[in-house]
């Protein structure tokens, strides 16, 4: 079955519909094919609307944020991309700040500023959107977003449901939403109260101390961190630094990243991530696993 069997022709245009959708285009690393289509909705209705058609329908769908953490395959993929960039509105509770979840992190960081709401800080810099952030367990300076998670509210099968941060069962680089099918339409975090001065100085600090990392097309951290020793450190001391397949390319500021250096595949990417892994295995004994997630066949 096609999209256009399933949307009519104003449904479609009311969600802004791609067909094709380009990985290579909406995605950091800018590399994969093409999935049949995007739909963008801008409500939470919206949202569980065309879920409930796809799955009738018998249609594969993914959500996708920013396109930050992923490496999707040069044969794309077989469904439609659910694509939360639309949904976008931020409002004030009492104590934090209710975002929904194709709120990017900067714009949440400007909002939390300009109101004297403060905590978020640590998150400047990494180019997420609120949900796949949260999905995601982002964090940096050894800090994580869950920490700052009041509750999420998650599309469970037909329904919407709360769920407090302790049900959200966020640990290192995962979260509840890897393991159910549940997708998160929103986020309510906690914040400190503060100085806007005060709160933009906290994040220019951080912005600062990111410009150490590697320029270019990336997808960030592509392994895991084991217990004890960075994945980058483990990378480094295999002698990787500067690896290369085709135009991929281990990162020599920092070794956790690869960079797409012009006309890098995903197969040739995926290549360098086995090699990584081996040579790591062989040199220190240490299996490093991916945190960066595969979209389609590989
Ligand atoms: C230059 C660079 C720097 C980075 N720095 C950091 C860093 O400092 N710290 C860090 O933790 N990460 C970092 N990353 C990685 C990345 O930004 C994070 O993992 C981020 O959380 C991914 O968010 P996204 O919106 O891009 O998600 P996407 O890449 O779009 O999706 C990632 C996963 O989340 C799922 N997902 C997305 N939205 C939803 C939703 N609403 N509901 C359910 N599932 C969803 C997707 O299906 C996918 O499996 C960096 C990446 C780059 C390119």
């Amino acid at each position: 079955m096609y999209i256009a069997d399933v949307f009519s022709e104003s449904e479609l245009r009311a969600f802004g519909a791609e067909i094709p959708f380009s990985f290579r285009a909406h995605t950091t690393i800018g590399v994969g094919g093409n999935a049949e289509a995007a739909l963008y909705p801008a409500t939470a209705d919206g949202f569980s609307f065309a879920v409930s058609r796809l799955r009738s329908a018998g249609i594969a769908f993914l959500v996708l944020g920013k396109g930050s953490n992923v490496l999707a395959s040069d044969a794309g993929y077989r469904g439609v991309v659910l694509r939360t960039d639309r949904m976008r509105s931020l409002t004030l509770t009492e104590q934090g700040i209710l975002a929904q979840c194709g709120v990017g992190v900067g714009s949440l960081l400007r909002f939390a500023a300009e109101n004297g709401r403060g905590g978020l800080h640590f998150l400047a810099g990494i180019p997420a959107s609120v949900g796949g952030a949260a999905f995601m367990n982002a964090g940096a300076c050894g800090r994580y977003i869950g920490e700052t998670i009041r509750c999420v509210t998650a599309l469970c099968g037909e329904n919407a449901h709360v769920f407090s941060s302790d049900e959200c069962a966020f640990s290192y680089k995962h979260s509840l939403f890897m393991e159910q099918p549940f997708y998160i339409l929103s986020v309510e975090f906690m914040t400190e109260f503060g100085e806007k001065k005060s709160i933009l100085r906290d994040i220019d600090r951080v912005i600062c101390a990111r410009d150490r990392l590697p320029r270019g097309k990336s997808m960030g951290c592509v392994f895991k961190n084991p217990p004890d020793v960075s994945a980058g450190t483990l990378i480094e001391q295999a002698g990787l630094k500067g690896a290369s397949v085709g135009d991929a390319v281990v990162a020599q500021e920092h070794a956790n990243f690869i960079l797409n250096r012009g006309k890098a595949s995903a197969a040739q990417i995926r290549e360098l991530i086995e090699t990584i892994r081996m040579r790591v295995y062989a040199v220190s004994g240490v299996r490093l696993e991916e945190e960066i997630r595969y979209i389609g066949e590989f």
